[in-house]
């Protein structure tokens, strides 16, 4: 049976680390402050701006949300934006996605400051990921690089096939791998044979939202499996992309949903969160 990567516990690990960080900037009468906007009513969205409030209250992060009809215009979301790129107390800002279809997401993104970009989407920020100079590294990508570092998983080298080509999740965490020196293959709904391409990987990533699409013949014997996705089955329970049960059989690890790279992503907003703070002293 495979090795449970359990994303939780590293998450409370990280957490317990930020704390110190913390505690040492409220010595010098810094508050981490970030602001999340919210715009309609997107049941997933709230449960995510929910688990996120939750826990800067627990490392004692100041956490504002501000929660905006669907119906908002463009104008006022940006002059908020705007607002909070000017307030003090606030180091990061967060735009909860997906937005309403008649708000251009790059736009209002574009609209951050690249200081405060604590998701890592503006494009300033992606350009430096993508040529090796840190500022924010996007927190789910993040996530799954510091899940596979403190089990002490080689990326060095390895096959890494992942499954999904998305700006936040697939192709990010695709260019951090490659700086890790991993053979990457991004695969997508395009792709001719998916199982070839999963079956040669040392490690397999799946970001798809589509449950169940990894199954156990399309897994090598001992791989490291990620599973990304988050989707509800037909009773409403939360559920990954990977067939779980069948997959443990012949992996070599697995991270579970929930308990997984879910907790790992605010684990990592967080962390962006403190180092604002700290690049704002
Ligand atoms: P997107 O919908 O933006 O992207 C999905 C990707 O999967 C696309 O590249 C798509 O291909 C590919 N895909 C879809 N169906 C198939 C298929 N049958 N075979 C191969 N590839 C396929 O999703 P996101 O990246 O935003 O999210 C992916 C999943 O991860 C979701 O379940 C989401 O909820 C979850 N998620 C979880 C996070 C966490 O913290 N755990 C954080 C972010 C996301 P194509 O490009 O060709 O359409």
């Amino acid at each position: 049976m495979a090795k449970i990567l359990d994303g939780k516990k590293i998450a409370e690990e990280i957490k317990d680390e930020l704390r110190l960080e913390i505690l040492a900037l409220q010595k010098k009468d810094v508050v981490p402050g970030l602001a999340v906007v919210l715009v309609g009513d997107d049941a997933a969205s709230k449960v995510y701006v929910g688990g996120k409030e939750k826990v800067c209250q627990e490392l004692g992060i100041f956490s504002v949300v501000h929660k905006l009809p669907a119906n908002v215009s463009e104008s006022n979301i940006l002059n908020l934006i705007e607002e909070l790129n000017a307030d003090k107390k606030i180091h990061g800002i967060l735009v909860q996605l997906p937005l309403p279809g008649n708000i251009n997401p790059q736009k209002i993104i574009g609209a951050i400051s690249p200081k405060k970009d604590v998701d890592c989407f503006h494009p300033e920020n992606v350009g430096k990921m993508f040529l090796g100079e840190v500022i924010f590294l996007p927190c789910t990508p993040d996530g799954i690089i510091e899940i596979l570092q403190r089990y002490g998983i080689e990326i060095s080298g390895q096959n890494v096939t992942i499954v999904g080509r998305s700006n936040i999740v697939g192709k990010p965490l695709s260019m951090l791998l490659l700086q890790k020196n991993a053979t990457v293959t991004i695969a997508h709904s395009k792709t001719k044979n998916l199982s070839a391409e999963t079956l040669r990987a040392d490690i397999l990533v799946s970001a798809t939202g589509r449950a169940g699409l990894i199954t156990a013949d399309m897994v090598k014997q001992g791989a490291v499996v990620i599973d990304v996705g988050m989707n509800r089955d037909e009773a409403g329970k939360l559920v990954g992309d990977v067939d779980f049960a069948g997959v443990s059989a012949v992996a070599g690890a697995i991270t579970p949903v929930p308990g997984g790279v879910g907790p790992m992503t605010i684990a990592m907003l967080m962390k962006n969160t403190v180092a604002a703070a700290k690049n704002a002293e």
